[in-house]
């Protein structure tokens, strides 16, 4: 999540109404709420923190909200780095439970097809030892009558 893109033109309230995130005191808990759809509110927060911001609602947080995570994190150097590696290895482990899904089921798949080449090459075995050639030694022993 570097800031080589602008995050601000993905942002909720610049499109709707969102004077309510700028109210102050307990009403910023409910305007939260406006936050929770907006597709950048990663960025926002991360934002917020990092240039410690202290007015409105941002990221979803209140003012009060922020205020704790700043003092209870005082070693962040980087809020907008923390966040991009929470998220990178959040997506890591999702593509890791798919990967496990997709293996599980393509092992399955791959037993089945094992089982079935087995079943299918014991059958060829029996179709070959049922039409196979006699050997020359055995023509030769019937036709001796030995
Ligand atoms: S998360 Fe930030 S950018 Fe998104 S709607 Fe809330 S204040 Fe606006």
């Amino acid at each position: 999540m570097t800031e080589t893109w602008n995050w601000r033109i993905a942002a909720r309230c610049r499109v709707a109404d969102a004077d309510t995130l700028f109210t102050r005191g307990r009403v910023q808990r409910e305007a939260r709420q406006f936050c929770t759809a907006c597709p950048v509110r990663t960025e926002c927060l991360a934002h917020a923190l990092d240039h410690q911001i202290d007015i409105g609602v941002w990221g979803g947080m209140t003012e009060r909200q922020r205020r704790a995570l700043l003092k209870q994190r005082p070693q962040v150097a980087s809020w907008t780095e923390l966040l991009q590696s929470a998220r990178q290895a959040y997506y890591a482990a999702l593509a890791d439970a798919a990967a496990s899904r997709d293996g599980d089921a393509s092992a399955a798949g791959c037993s089945v097809v094992e089982s079935s080449a087995v079943e299918n090459r014991a059958a060829e075995n029996r179709a070959a030892e049922s039409t196979a050639p006699t050997c020359g030694a055995q023509d030769a022993a019937s036709s001796t009558g030995s």
